[in-house]
């Protein structure tokens, strides 16, 4: 059999997957704290959501969805992000309204899907946290957003990271930027690489993305978004600015930071590690006030971000020198005759209720092969039942850290053992 994961897909097994559940528990627990709740949406949409939200001609759309036509006829996409679902679901069951209100939710661990080239930190199946605030549209509410994600890093006890920050204006004034940009970048066409000259006809603004070095050269002298915006586009990004200096929260900058979306308008920001390779955002997000009105529902204004889950497991791993352990157990029971079994089950099931995490033996293994398979488990107790200790009503108890053996009678033994 030469069956094998699909590429740009990854099993994800023990002790990693302890990585994992802490992620979600750090998330979870933040989540609580801000106020925000759960939403979970369906693995696949209609295909014609993400065209109109994300942007027909947007790299996730146009070449890394992936699509199929269901058995009905209908064109269908597996997502390849979070924000168009959940404006979907708001719209749909009412989460958003006129009155002035603000819904507050997350999302944990949720699977995405994007045919891309597969390398470190980048997968075809990935998982991304995030959250959407939707009904806010103060500088607050940003600022909110980005103290949520650096809380779920600190929780996990990682602060290197750098807070990237742009604006992008509002709508007209970002299409009259757009409009000189282009122009600018056609009058420097002969210098572009291929791929940018492609991108001059599709999605210029991604243009200020390239990695391509004569690109970027170009990309230096391009103008500016900040030299657009109109007066309360200012001012709310230096509200923002003021709001993050305030909470001693650092950033830098950076004016071509637009993000490969085409809902988001004002605030964009991307929070990068130099811990990771080339692939260095951990999360990014930004404001989308006009999405949820564009999908169908009342105008309200919405801020948001995704944080992969794949990159920041490469981080934790590597800020704690790729040690996993994989969970101590606390007590190894040693089924040392037949007889001793049904004993030895009741006061498993015991000590399991009282909290414990109890092993033993499924394999009849000899009395030998399951000490050592108690030492491998990092057992704190071993408790040993034999015919002796059952006529007595006993057990055997070995403290693990000093080799110490007593015999200790078998009732009340969770009791004993929370008290050693
Ligand atoms: P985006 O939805 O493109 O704004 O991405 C938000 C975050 O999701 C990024 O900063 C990454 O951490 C993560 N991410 C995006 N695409 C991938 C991918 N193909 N593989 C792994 N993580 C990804």
């Amino acid at each position: 059999m030469d069956l094998k994961a699909p590429r740009g897909t990854k099993d994800i097994l023990p002790p990693e997957s302890a990585l994992w559940k802490e992620i979600e528990t750090a998330v979870d627990g933040v989540a609580a704290l801000f106020g925000y709740e759960e939403i979970r949406t369906p693995m696949f949409e209609q295909a014609s959501l993400f065209k109109r939200s994300v942007g027909e001609e947007t790299d996730i759309v146009s070449k890394e969805m992936y699509l199929f036509t269901d058995k009905g006829g209908e064109e269908m996409a597996l997502r390849p992000e979070l924000t168009a679902s959940v404006v979907r679901a708001a719209i749909e069951h009412n989460l958003v309204t006129k009155q002035a209100s603000c819904s507050r939710l997350y999302y944990n661990s949720a699977p995405m899907f994007r045919y891309e080239r597969p390398q470190m930190g980048r997968q075809r199946q990935f998982h991304q946290f995030g959250i959407e605030l939707l009904g806010a549209s103060s500088a607050l509410a940003d600022l909110q957003v980005i103290e949520f994600a650096l809380a779920v890093y600190k929780k996990l006890g990682f602060s290197n990271f750098h807070l990237k920050l742009n604006t992008l204006g509002n709508l007209s004034s970002r299409e009259r930027w757009r409009e000189e940009l282009v122009k600018y970048l056609q009058f420097n066409l002969e210098t572009l690489s291929e791929d940018s000259k492609r991108r001059l006809e599709t999605n210029p603004l991604r243009i200020l993305d390239s990695k391509n070095p004569a690109d970027q050269a170009i990309v230096a002298g391009a103008p500016e978004i900040t030299d657009y915006l109109d007066e309360s586009d200012s001012e709310h990004f230096d509200e923002l600015k003021a709001l993050l200096a305030a909470a001693k929260i650092p950033f830098t900058i950076e004016p071509h930071l637009v993000r490969g979306l085409d809902y988001y308008n004002r605030t964009v920001f991307e929070l990068t590690s130099s811990d990771l390779g080339s692939q260095d955002a951990l999360c990014g997000g930004g404001r989308y006030d006009g999405l949820i009105e564009k999908l169908g529902g009342p105008p309200t204004p919405a801020v948001g971000f995704a944080a992969g889950v794949e990159r920041l497991v490469l981080v934790l791993s590597k800020l704690r020198g790729g040690e996993m352990a994989a969970k101590k157990t606390d007590i190894y029971i040693v089924l040392a005759d037949k007889g001793g079994r049904e004993v030895g089950i009741e006061i498993a099931s015991e000590l399991r209720n009282a909290g414990f995490r109890v092993l033993f033996d499924l394999l009849d293994r000899s009395i030998k092969a399951q000490m050592r398979e108690a030492d491998k488990t990092g057992t704190r107790f071993v408790l040993v039942l034999g015919n002796d200790e059952l006529a007595a009503g006993e057990i055997t108890l070995k403290r693990m850290d000093t080799g110490a053996q007593e015999r200790i009678p078998q009732q009340n033994i969770a009791a004993r053992l929370k008290n050693p």
